[in-house]
């Protein structure tokens, strides 16, 4: 498996205060509102980089889709003003070089970006040998291959000073986010790469700015190193994303709220405490594996039997039998019986390919 060289964040951006934060307008649109921007979000919180798209990757034309080029002095001067780096998304080759050229000193890679190898490798070769520490962002859809794949093309072109942003997922169904969090894809990429430091966007998750405060504590309850947050100093006037971005003073206020989480406690009454517990979860997993073993015999006897009187493998009755009478023993037992859906949906799908298999198994011919 392909490993990353990647350096901790702690190195390239460092936090005086945890969690590290990262705050800005969604979008510069004028200097004036970059600068008052920034002074504010300094006078109320300590951020470690300021953000502001320059570029916007919109759904549709008519949105607005970035001041482009000229506002990269405006982010450049606000980051001077309140002597913090600056950090901007780049989508292609032509961007990278205009933000390197304006001295930007971060650059971000967008969800609709990663979605696309052709742009990230175009971005990565023409980051060759130029090492800026660059922000890479889920892609849209909950692939974590695909947001792995960006982070091995950056890295093969050098860059070591790399970072995720989790930012949610595109769904079809209803929800109260703009993009469901799907906590368990960060989960994923940093089980598959535990050096990677992960930031939450919470705005761009959230969509609208009531829900940001209780994303930010998931994000430092789940030990996220720190959080990507839209701020603008109006933003009843903001031309993007508008719902979203806090004031500079609740952005403070919210930022002082959260009760941030060490990864590790050094109390011995915790982790004495923490290690009993972990021994009795994992006798009950030993448990419960055995019993899954114990289930499966019993689905290939029946799928042997099943074979023997020629009868079909799927028997939709009793399949809606096991769902229903399983949801009710849920209930009893204060199971949530979406969760309990989700596991027999599973086992059941093993128990099929068994059975197939099983099927398609030839009965061996006597020829003596
Ligand atoms: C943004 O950060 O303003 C942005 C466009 O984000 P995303 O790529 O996550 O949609
Ligand atoms: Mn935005």
């Amino acid at each position: 498996m392909f490993t990353l060289d990647i350096s901790s964040i702690d190195s390239w951006l460092p936090s005086s205060k945890k969690p590290l934060v990262i705050a800005g307008p969604c979008s510069a649109e004028s200097e004036e509102q970059v600068l008052d921007t920034a002074k504010a979000i300094a006078e109320s919180a300590d951020i470690s980089a300021l953000r502001a798209g320059i570029w916007k990757p919109r759904t549709r034309p008519n949105a607005f889709e970035g001041v482009g080029e000229k506002g990269l002095p405006w982010l450049v001067n606000a980051g001077k003003a309140i002597n913090k780096p600056v950090i901007t998304e780049v989508a292609n080759a032509q961007h990278v070089e205009k933000a390197l050229k304006a001295g930007v000193d971060m650059l971000w890679l967008g969800a609709r970006t990663i979605v696309n190898p052709f742009f990230v490798q175009e971005i990565a070769d023409a980051l060759e040998g130029i090492n800026i520490p660059v922000l890479v962002k889920n892609p849209i859809n909950p692939d974590v291959q695909l947001w792995i794949g960006a982070f091995e093309r950056l890295n093969k072109a050098g860059i070591t000073k790399l970072a995720a942003v989790h930012r949610g997922f595109s769904s079809f169904e209803k929800s109260v986010y703009r993009n469901v969090p799907m906590w368990e894809i960060p989960i994923q990429l940093k089980s598959h790469f535990p050096e990677i430091d992960i930031l939450c966007d919470p705005s761009h998750i959230a969509g609208n700015a009531s829900l940001i405060a209780e994303i930010c504590q998931q994000a430092l309850n789940l030990g996220f190193t720190g959080l990507m947050i839209e701020s603008h100093i109006n933003p009843t006037l903001a031309k993007s994303d508008k719902e979203q971005q806090l004031t500079p003073s609740n952005l403070g206020a919210m930022l002082n709220a959260l009760k941030p989480k060490q990864t590790h406690s050094s109390n011995l009454k915790f982790q004495n405490k923490l290690e009993e517990l972990r021994l009795k979860i994992d006798e009950v997993d030993n448990a419960l594996l055995k019993k899954l073993a114990e289930r499966i015999d019993l689905v290939a006897e029946i799928g042997k039997y099943k074979k023997d009187n020629d009868v079909s493998i799927l028997q939709i009755e009793r399949w809606t039998e096991i769902l229903e009478s399983r949801g009710n023993w849920s209930k009893i037992l204060d199971l949530n019986p979406h969760f309990i859906k989700t596991i027999l949906e599973g086992v059941h799908q093993e128990s099929i390919k068994i059975q197939t298999e099983i099927m398609g198994q030839q009965t061996k011919v006597d020829t003596k």
